[in-house]
């Protein structure tokens, strides 16, 4: 399953050339081209599925193992002191190239990145109306 018109299809593929880090039968783990912080990974299926909507369960539990196995390694050669793990899902929350990727994000004091968002201040009330809506049949 492949996109032809997908860069990171190419890249899994090992049809552009890449900072590989890590691969097997299902992923690719790649330096990204403009890090947030040295080190900056993305775990990149072999498959092409735009989104985590589209990705399969199963997959969807093995980026998960692969996003902890990595972090570990990382922690410990890049001595970061600490790791954030993004994954944008459509434009509107971030998401520029629409192949389904992990961003493993070393972090380092002082290393000039915000990863965050301004908290809201919901009412009690509010709360419940969406936890209802969310959790409703
Ligand atoms: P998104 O915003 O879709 O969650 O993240 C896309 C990421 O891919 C960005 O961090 C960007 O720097 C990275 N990126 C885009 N094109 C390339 C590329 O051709 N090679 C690599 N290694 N990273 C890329
Ligand atoms: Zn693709």
């Amino acid at each position: 399953m492949r996109d032809d018109n997908c860069i990171f299809c190419k890249i899994a593929a090992g049809e552009i050339l890449s900072k590989t880090l890590y691969e097997d039968d299902k992923f690719r783990v790649i330096l990204d081209l403009g890090p947030a912080a040295k080190g900056h990974a993305l775990i990149l299926p072999k498959d092409h599925y735009a989104n985590l909507y589209e990705l399969p369960e199963e997959l969807a539990g093995d980026v998960m193992k692969l996003a902890k196995k990595m972090a570990k390694v990382m922690t410990e050669k890049l001595e970061c002191k600490g790791f954030n793990l993004v994954q944008n899902n459509g434009e509107i929350a971030g998401q520029t190239v629409f192949h389904f990727h992990m961003h493993l994000i070393p972090r380092y004091e002082d290393d000039g990145q915000t990863i965050g968002w301004k908290p809201g201040s919901p009412s009690q009330e509010e709360l419940e109306e969406i936890k209802n809506l969310i959790t409703r049949d």
